[in-house]
Parts: C-alpha cells; sequence; structure tokens
C-alpha cells in the first residue's frame, strides 16, 4: 500500500505558481518562501490599559505620579518621561520616551490629573518590544507551507496583500454506473444515489484542488469521451466505480482496451481494487487514478492515495495526515493478510477509539460518525479492548 502510493507520487511536479490576494490565500500553498519586510511590533507599545511610567518611580509604591495626558492606540506622544511624570496610555499605543514600564490600571486609583500606583512592577512590565515577535528580514513562512488563518494572520500583520503560491490542482472527478442518480431525485429499486462525486468533490476541495463533477453511465464510449474532455481541463482525473471483477465495469474495459492505465489489488480493506497511469489526448497527458466504487472504500482510497498527491501538486511538503495512537475501547477483527483501515471515532485525552459502522464498504451513516481511520496492520486478526493502534486523525477537516 505504501508503495503503491509511492508510485502514485512518483514524478509529480507542483502545479504553477500564481500571485493570490491575502483575502483568497487560505488553503493555497506557498510557492516562495516569505520574509518579514520589518519587525513585529514595528515599535514599543503597551500591552495594556494603564500607565507609562518610569520604572524606578514605582518601585517603592504606593506613589503618587503627575499624569502628563493620554495616548490612545493609534497616537503618538512627543512627551519624554521626566522623574514623577507618567501618562495614561491604552493597550496598543506606542510608549512614550522615557517609559520603562506599563503599570495596569487595576493597581492604580485609576486618576487623570495625578494616579496614585498601588503596586510596583518589574521594570520592562507590560511593553511589547519592537521585534519580541519577529524580526525583520526573517523567513516567516517558508514554501510548501499551505496558508490557514493562522498564517493569515502574520501575512496581514506583515503588510503582505497578495502571495504567491502553486496554482490549485483542477481535478474532474467521474461517477460511474447506471444506477446512479443525483441527489434530490427519489431512489427505485435499482438505482443508487451518487454520494461518490459529492463526496469527492468535497475531499478535493479539503485537500487543497478545485473539482468538477461528472455523472455518466456504464457506456464505454460516452465515459471515454468525458475522460477525453476532461483531459483538456483537468491536471487529475478521478474516477469511481467499474474497476471490479463484474462484467460490466465499465472504467476498467474503456481505459483497459485504450493501454495507459493499469489497474491492480491492493493488499487492503476497504479499497483493494484500484487503477492508476495517464490519458494522453490532443497533446495533453494528464494523470488519472481509478478508485473503488462503493463510498467507503472511495473515500479511503483517496485518503490513502488521491489526497497526498493532490498535497504534492499543490506544493504542499506535508504529504501526509498526522498518524497518532489511541486505546481501542472496543474489540474488533480484521482480515488476515489486508492492512486494514477502519473507520472510527477518537476522543479524550490519553485518546480512546472505537471502531464505527462495521465493516461493510458501503456503509455511509458509519463514515459519517468517524473522525479517523483506525490502521490495522495486515497481520493483525483481532484487536482486544485496551490495545494501543496508530490513527490517522481527520479533525482537521472539521
Ligand atoms: P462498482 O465497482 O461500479 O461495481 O461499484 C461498487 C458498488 O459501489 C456498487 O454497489 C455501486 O452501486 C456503488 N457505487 C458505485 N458508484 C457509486 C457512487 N457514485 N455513489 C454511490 N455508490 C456507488
Ligand atoms: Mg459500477
Amino acid at each position: 500500500m505504501d508503495a503503491y502510493r509511492a508510485l502514485l507520487l512518483q514524478g509529480l511536479t507542483p502545479t504553477p505558481s500564481t500571485t493570490v490576494a491575502l483575502d483568497q490565500c487560505a488553503g493555497y500553498t506557498l510557492a516562495e518562501d516569505v520574509q518579514a519586510p520589518w519587525s513585529l511590533p514595528s515599535f514599543d507599545n503597551s500591552s495594556m490599559d494603564g500607565y507609562a511610567v518610569r520604572h524606578d518611580d514605582v518601585v517603592n509604591a504606593p506613589v503618587r505620579l503627575s499624569v502628563l495626558g493620554d495616548i490612545a492606540a493609534g497616537h503618538v506622544s512627543d512627551i519624554a518621561l521626566e522623574s514623577g511624570q507618567c501618562m495614561r496610555i491604552m493597550t496598543g499605543a506606542p510608549v512614550p520616551a522615557g517609559t520603562t514600564a506599563v503599570v495596569p490600571v487595576e493597581l492604580t486609583d485609576g486618576g487623570a490629573d495625578q494616579v496614585v500606583i498601588n503596586q510596583a512592577v518589574d521594570a520592562g512590565a507590560y511593553i511589547r518590544c519592537v521585534g519580541d515577535d519577529v524580526t525583520a528580514g526573517t523567513v516567516v513562512l517558508t514554501a510548501g507551507t499551505t496558508i490557514t488563518p493562522r498564517q493569515i494572520a502574520l501575512l496581514a500583520a506583515c503588510s503582505i496583500d497578495q502571495v504567491v503560491v502553486h496554482r490549485k490542482p483542477r481535478v474532474t472527478v467521474v461517477s460511474t454506473g447506471d444506477e446512479l442518480i443525483d441527489p434530490g431525485q427519489i431512489p427505485t429499486s435499482g438505482t443508487i444515489v451518487d454520494a461518490n462525486s459529492y463526496l469527492l468533490l468535497a475531499a478535493v476541495e479539503a485537500a487543497g484542488g478545485v473539482a468538477t463533477r461528472v455523472k455518466v453511465a456504464d457506456d464505454e464510449q460516452a465515459f471515454l469521451q468525458v475522460i477525453l474532455d476532461a483531459a483538456q481541463s483537468s491536471d487529475l482525473i478521478l474516477t469511481s466505480g467499474g474497476v471490479s471483477m463484474g462484467v460490466y465495469d465499465t472504467v476498467k474495459a474503456a481505459l483497459g482496451a485504450r493501454g495507459g492505465v493499469s489497474f491492480c489489488k491492493i493488499a487492503m480493506q476497504p479499497g483493494m481494487p484500484q487503477g492508476h497511469g495517464q490519458i494522453t489526448h490532443d497533446g495533453s497527458t494528464v494523470p488519472i487514478i481509478t478508485l473503488p466504487g462503493n463510498p467507503v472504500s472511495a473515500y479511503v482510497s483517496f485518503e490513502q492515495f488521491v489526497r497526498p498527491v493532490l498535497r504534492a501538486m499543490s506544493g504542499a511538503v506535508a504529504l501526509l495526515r498526522p498518524v497518532t495512537q489511541a486505546i481501542m475501547t472496543q474489540a474488533m477483527t480484521s482480515p488476515s493478510g489486508k492492512r486494514q483501515f477502519a473507520r472510527g471515532v477518537v476522543s479524550g485525552v490519553p485518546a480512546q477509539v472505537r471502531p464505527v459502522g462495521g465493516q461493510g464498504s458501503h456503509v455511509v451513516g458509519g463514515l459519517a460518525q468517524a473522525n479517523c481511520l483506525i490502521d490495522i496492520p495486515d497481520d493483525v486478526v483481532a484487536v482486544s479492548v485496551g490495545t494501543t493502534v496508530s490513527i490517522i486523525d481527520l479533525r482537521e477537516d472539521a
């Protein structure tokens, strides 16, 4: 399984870089390092509402000082404090010259012309000094970092209003099957609502790509046409269904006959039948990954194989989700010779996990409850209560 993932990742190049405005850059991955143009904070300022003082004046508190005026955030005072003087200052305001500490208003009588400082503070207290967060010129974010709200705060604070990122990989997600109807339609006997193209569209977007969905019947010609069209407009094609051992497995039949795509069985559950290759058409060559049809199989395969591919195409350094340990609170079995990715619910510290939804790969009810995958090695056939297992944490999607 790891070898198959490595094979899919081989030779992938990140998408070209592009410039994106700060308010649009969440979810993109940086294509270049970002340097701080100046230090943060960029001026010494107060971290509290209180009084800017000379520290020597307050060491023997209680003490009375004369208040020379107010400094609100966004305003600068040209006053320099002398002995016995202070200024009332608000959080974020630049401290006046001569300030060596700020006394929070809570430690004073709050006076406007004169103030009684009731308690001494340490030298330098409540002053946020230039550069104590970020030093000018340092690399604050490295290429390959995916931008989240936390990085956006830093970029904005550095007054960076656009960033150079990798273009989001464009993915066409193709659902196959005569039985598929669209959400919103009433299922009749024999029909199944197309869950996969919606599942995969959302999964692609959560992984940093942009997706288009297509649903096509089990018709080899129609399917091939969809694939060839997708090759003109996509960086990656994903299909679901039609790759197992049935007589009407359209994906396998159509692409097998065309060539360029190979099909295999991976020793994992769910998600055994897989396929990958390239579609070359009209001068474009686009990688394709064919996933199994059952929604849980499609999801687990996406997590194991497609998500890392999309992360790599997006230019991200971190391709895999965090793997942690948890203690099983419910026993379960696992097939011999296959690595199982059971859906689980993890909670608590230390982490405890229980399987959810059973082993059926059609069980979308269980899938929806899961917040992790329990990774059971291929040589383990039973896991008892109290066993420590590895889990792949899916909670960052929440
Ligand atoms: P297949 O490999 O095409 O035989 O599909 C395996 C199982 O997954 C069948 O029960 C299909 O009906 C089901 N399936 C295939 N595609 C989808 C889909 N897009 N949404 C929901 N179920 C699907
Ligand atoms: Mg099918």
